[in-house]
Order: C-alpha cells, then sequence, then structure tokens
C-alpha cells in the first residue's frame, strides 16, 4: 500500500465533510416542517441557508486543491441523521418532540464541530491559508448554531417537554 500523508487524509476528510453537509441541507427542511416551536423553525431555516454557503466553502477548498468536489459515503452522518428521523417519526405531537429534534441537531453540530476543527488545523499544518480562513468561518457559524440550539432548549424547549 501506498504510503499516505495528511494531504490524503486531508482530501478524505474533506469529502467525508462535503457528503455530510449535502445529507444534513437535505434533512435541515424536514427539521424545520416537524419542529412546532417557532424559534426552533426559523433556527433550521437559518441554518439551513448557512449550509448552502458552507457547501460552496468546501468546493472552493477543492478548487485550491485541483480536485474535483466529490463526497465519500459519512456514515457517522447517516446514523445521526437516522436517530433524527426516528424521534420525528415516534415523537409526533408529543410535549417532547422538540426536545429531541434540538438534541439531535446538536449532535449533527457537534459531529460538524470535530470534523472542521481537524480540517482547520490540518489545513494549517498544510500551510494552506486559504482553507484554513474558509474552515475557521463555516466552524464559527456551527459553533453559534450549536449555541443558539442550546439557548432554545434552556429558554423554551425543555421546560415544553417537562
Ligand atoms: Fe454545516
Ligand atoms: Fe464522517
Ligand atoms: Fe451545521
Amino acid at each position: 500500500m501506498a504510503e499516505k500523508d495528511l494531504n490524503d487524509l486531508f482530501l478524505d476528510t474533506l469529502k467525508d465533510i462535503y457528503y455530510a453537509e449535502k445529507q444534513i441541507y437535505k434533512s435541515l427542511p424536514k427539521m424545520a416542517k416537524a419542529a412546532s416551536s417557532d424559534k426552533l423553525r426559523a433556527a433550521f431555516e437559518k441554518h439551513h441557508g448557512e449550509t448552502e454557503g458552507q457547501i460552496e466553502r468546501l468546493e472552493e477548498i477543492f478548487e485550491l486543491l485541483g480536485k474535483p468536489a466529490r463526497g465519500k459515503k459519512c456514515d457517522a452522518i447517516e446514523g445521526i441523521l437516522d436517530e433524527g428521523k426516528e424521534i420525528m417519526e415516534e415523537y409526533t405531537g408529543a410535549p417532547a418532540l422538540d426536545a429531541g429534534l434540538l438534541a439531535s441537531a446538536q449532535a449533527v453540530e457537534h459531529y460538524e464541530i470535530a470534523r472542521y476543527g481537524t480540517l482547520k488545523s490540518w489545513a494549517a499544518k498544510l500551510s494552506m491559508a486559504s482553507a484554513v480562513r474558509l474552515l475557521d468561518q463555516t466552524l464559527a457559524e456551527e459553533k453559534k448554531t450549536d449555541d443558539t440550539l442550546s439557548q432554545i432548549a434552556e429558554t423554551a424547549v425543555n421546560a415544553e417537554a417537562a
């Protein structure tokens, strides 16, 4: 087997998160539709728009690398999104539905934060300043979304569910 280095790992992980973002982009409107809280629905809709920009940033990075933008199946995001789907099916109309949706959405954000944090540090190691900047912009959006979701959970949704 050829000796794979950090460049290979960076590209493979970029493909992983590219696949994941596309799946997330498809799921967010379904989660928005399922949410009963207006605040939660608005948060999902806002992040759907941001996700479109995040996909474009990843495409810019593929371009910087001179590689075609191509996803590679991410089993982790498939599993996290499947759990979210299960909540939507099993808690339809229930008081705890939004609490479950929030938990699923935060699992998604935490996966993304882990991936973007890693990619950013690898890009720095590989002296790819433009990629660092693009990855950092997305990382900041994912962290902010996670904070917003925590706030919604604490101020409204969990009390409703209890
Ligand atoms: Fe994202
Ligand atoms: Fe993955
Ligand atoms: Fe996100």
